[in-house]
């Protein structure tokens, strides 16, 4: 209500306490605010926001923070003004240069047509190559990635409507849910944007809205709205949006934005701003229809084996013994057996959930799938280096003790496969230094005593 007589009685404006327009903190707590229009306030923090936004992160040196009263500032709002239009000039007017390196993302996502869609077991092959394990995952994603886009590539939205097939995916960190999806995209030759919910608030709040998301899907294809229309869209770490348990304040960054991404899964005209993640009068925007947008969401979900745990032994309580309770506890599979009632206890909301008709699970990597993903992906990280030091004509070898000994190191990490980019990275960064000095060095053998720090690498030389 105080909204309302605030907009319309502006001449009696001393009665109310002003606030921002945009983050909706009030003067005594933002700070002396700064006048757009006799019913637009904004506030220092959320001006230099939209003033990095608006451009392109160029004006962060002005720290609006400093200026105690927005008079020092003249008469900003004819500033801002300028901004928005040549922002929007660099929406529409492309440079030269620009439009080559547009054709070039055009034709890097070329039209999909139906009988360029691999059929599902061709996906998965594809995804072999670069995905170990997870063949459950692999095999989920294929059908459902193929199923999508025969739906939207032959718009046949008769009486039967095939339905949108989002996905939930549940799995370890580093255990390849990202990986998984750029891999898809890649093969697939579609738009990806890759968000966190973690930085989503409610739409008015300080943080990104929802809308954010399909920006930076409409970034990911240079602007091409009917592209982005037809992408895929990431969203990690959905589990920090469950549904606080003990709280008295709007929780305006978990379940608030589940209830705002409904619309978006579902399929909606969103206007979207360009170029920017949040949605302000200053920013251009554009609408987008999210009914052939593929969503995916994932997340490691701690605590949630606990609750399933939880409910098989209820289940399993009525008529059995102690055993089967152990036998559920210890069951390394327990997340595979995940349901929509699991998933809700753990503050998911209904709606959401059901939004997201496909669910499946990923599984924690052990060694061997570690050493495997050392060896074989097409483009595994130990290749990459053997591949750089090819180019000074040295030949690097690891040798099997030296894949088992990284593996350990990565299983103690317990970060999944992250920890195997970091661990290489450690122990390569002395040869990358040292070998280039020598040229009559010709082979260099990483041994499991080299990675462990208990011995050097086996160099040989060249011509011996
Ligand atoms: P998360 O499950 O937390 O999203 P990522 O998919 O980002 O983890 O994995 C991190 C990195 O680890 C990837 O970039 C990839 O190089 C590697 N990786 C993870 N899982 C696999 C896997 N199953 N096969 C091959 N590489 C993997």
């Amino acid at each position: 209500m105080s909204d309302n007589k605030n907009n319309n009685d502006t001449s009696n404006n001393d009665e109310y306490e002003k606030y921002c327009y945009m983050c909706r903190r009030p003067e005594s707590i933002a700070g002396k605010l700064m006048m757009f229009s006799p019913s637009i306030y904004v506030c220092p923090d959320c001006m230099q926001r939209t003033f990095n936004s608006v451009n392109n992160n160029a004006m962060q040196f002005m720290d609006f923070s400093k200026f105690k009263d927005f008079g020092d500032l003249g008469d900003l709002s004819s500033l801002l003004h300028q901004n928005d239009i040549k922002d929007s000039q660099r929406v529409k007017k492309r440079k030269p240069k620009d439009e080559a390196k547009k054709k070039e993302k055009a034709d890097e996502f070329e039209n999909l047509t139906l009988d360029k869609i691999p059929a599902p077991h061709k996906i998965k092959a594809l995804l072999d190559e670069y995905v170990i394990g997870q063949d459950y995952a692999k095999k989920v994603i294929s059908v459902a990635v193929y199923n999508h886009y025969k739906r939207v590539l032959t718009d046949t939205m008769d009486e039967i409507e095939i339905e949108k097939s989002n996905m939930l995916m549940i799995g370890p960190t580093g255990c390849g849910k990202t990986y998984l999806v750029k891999t898809i995209a890649k093969l697939l030759n579609v738009p990806l944007a890759i968000t966190d919910a973690t930085t989503l608030t409610e739409a008015g709040y300080i943080g990104d809205d929802v809308e954010s998301i399909l920006s930076k899907l409409l970034a990911a294809c240079d602007n091409d709205v009917e592209k982005a229309e037809k992408g895929i869209v990431f969203i990690d770490e959905i589990d920090k949006l469950a549904k606080k348990k003990e709280t008295h304040s709007r929780d305006i960054s978990g379940e608030a934005v589940q209830q705002g991404l409904l619309k978006i899964l579902e399929g909606a005209e969103v206007e979207v701003p360009v170029g920017s993640g949040s949605k302000n009068a200053m920013t251009p925007t554009t609408t987008m229809n999210t009914r052939n947008i593929l969503f995916i969401v994932g997340g490691a979900f701690p605590e949630l084996e606990e609750i399933i745990a939880a409910r098989l032994t209820k289940q399993a309580s009525i008529g059995f013994g102690a055993d089967l309770r152990d036998d559920i506890k210890n069951d390394p599979n327990i997340l595979s057996k995940v349901t929509n009632e699991d998933l809700r206890a753990f503050g998911m909301i209904p709606e959401f959930l059901g939004r997201l008709p496909v669910i499946y699970t990923l599984s924690a990597l052990d060694k061997d799938m570690y050493v495997k993903i050392l060896k074989e992906p097409k483009n595994a990280i130990l290749k990459q280096y053997q591949k750089l030091l090819m180019l000074d004509e040295v030949d690097l070898k690891f040798d099997d003790s030296a894949y088992e000994a990284i593996a350990e190191l990565a299983l103690k990490r317990k970060t999944g496969a992250r920890a195997l980019r970091s661990i290489i990275e450690e122990f390569m960064l002395d040869i990358m230094y040292q070998i280039p000095k020598d040229d009559n060095i010709g082979r260099v053998i990483i041994t499991g005593d080299y990675i462990n720090k208990k011995g050097a690498p086996i160099i040989e030389l060249r011509g011996i």
